[in-house]
């Protein structure tokens, strides 16, 4: 579809095979870049939609009505300045900005809703489950003169990573490469040692370092945004709090993991995000910072009472209310391995649902 001729694998090997090994991050890159332009991913696996892989709006309305809750408490708390902007980054089907929108609305909030979004196909439907949403292929032209309350779930672990590698000549950059037909890691020629921080100085022979340029750029772009025009930004992801090394690189077809190599454009590429660095870059741009697990943090917003209010209104609708939650908060299901980054401008008040990990 939409330009790509014949299959991505094939055009992947014809580059490796004329040009050489590829960057992992282009490789990621223009296997993400098809993949969501060309399909709706998310699903239940249960449900008749299949679908690729799940997410907490798509898992239930209380996570996009606390997410709804958190900004326009802050932005309350911050004085209610007139006509904030709501941007979301990678919306999805866009069930995510209707509850968030909902859960402003009957906190006296009427945004401005403004989508940042690259797939057409994901559009369309973000477009019917919000009608009047303004569509930006990249943050950069989101509007620059009003207070901007901003989230992304599941947003940044799509961008392409780099990786280097720790080889017995030093550091190189990961590449993709072919041997025979099947695609394989391999390590560049040129050193890499200087890109490499000095923590990593003792590392062992085959230890992967990734850094993901395109998370880095946005945070800087939108922390500085935030301290110009005023507002407070969340981020929701799965990744680390401390810096961390190793491989994260993964892909998920039909909700199971497959190697990233077995079907380039047709399955989700994802990687840990590195909420340390995106934190200490916010900071550096005049933001303030909180940090959560979602557990915690969803915890702490009251999910468990919303999720009574709403079995006492829907009394059948109890158990499933109940599995739900607990798949969003339990440590052994997203509880843990997903984390919450605040980012506020400065002269705004700190959010709610940090205070147990001291945010
Ligand atoms: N936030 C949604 C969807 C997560 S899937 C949810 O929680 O359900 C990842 C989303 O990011 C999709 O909407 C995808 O099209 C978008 N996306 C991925 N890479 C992108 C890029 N480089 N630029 C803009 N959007 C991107």
């Amino acid at each position: 579809m939409r330009g790509w001729a014949g299959d991505l694998g094939a055009q992947f090997r014809r580059l490796i095979a004329t040009h050489g090994p590829m960057p992992v991050a282009r490789f990621m890159g223009e296997s993400n870049a098809h993949y969501y332009a060309t399909r709706d991913p998310l699903g239940l696996s249960s449900g008749a939609d299949g679908g690729d892989f799940v997410t907490a709006p798509e898992i239930s309305q209380m996570f996009g009505e606390l997410c709804g809750l958190w900004l326009a408490d802050v932005w309350m708390r911050a004085g209610g300045p007139t006509d904030p902007i709501y941007a979301e980054l990678g919306p999805g089907r866009g069930t995510l900005a209707r509850d968030v929108l909902r859960a402003m609305a009957g906190a006296g909030l009427r945004p401005e809703v403004h989508l940042v979004e690259g797939s057409p196909v994901l559009r369309g439907l973000q477009g019917a489950a919000v009608p009047g949403a303004r569509f930006h292929e990249d943050a950069a032209s989101l509007p620059d003169d009003r207070p901007l309350l901003i989230l992304a779930n599941e947003f940044l672990d799509a961008l392409p990573i780099r990786q280097l590698v720790r080889t017995d000549r030093g550091w190189r950059e990961r590449l993709v490469g072919l041997r025979e037909d099947s695609f394989v890691f391999v390590a560049g020629d040129q050193p890499m040692d200087e890109a490499i921080p000095d923590r990593f100085d003792g590392a062992s022979e085959g230890t992967v370092v990734e850094t993901c340029p395109g998370a880095t750029a946005a945070i800087r772009h939108l922390a500085e945004r935030l301290s110009r025009q005023g507002g407070a930004m969340l981020l929701i992801d799965y990744g680390h709090l401390d810096p961390q090394s190793g491989s994260t690189l993964q892909a998920v077809r039909a909700h199971r993991k497959v190697s990233p190599f077995a079907a380039p454009g047709e399955a989700d590429l994802t990687a840990h995000v590195d909420f340390a660095t995106l934190a200490q870059i916010a900071e550096r741009n005049g933001c303030h910072v909180q940090t959560a697990t979602q557990g915690d943090w969803l915890r702490e917003m009251g999910i468990e009472l919303r999720a009574a209010a709403l079995a006492k209104s829907a009394p059948e609708q109890s158990e499933d209310l109940a599995l739900a939650c607990n798949r969003l908060v339990h440590a052994d299901e997203m509880g843990k391995l997903f984390k919450v980054l605040a980012v506020i401008a400065p002269d705004w008040p700190a959010g709610a649902g940090f205070t147990s990990s001291g945010g």
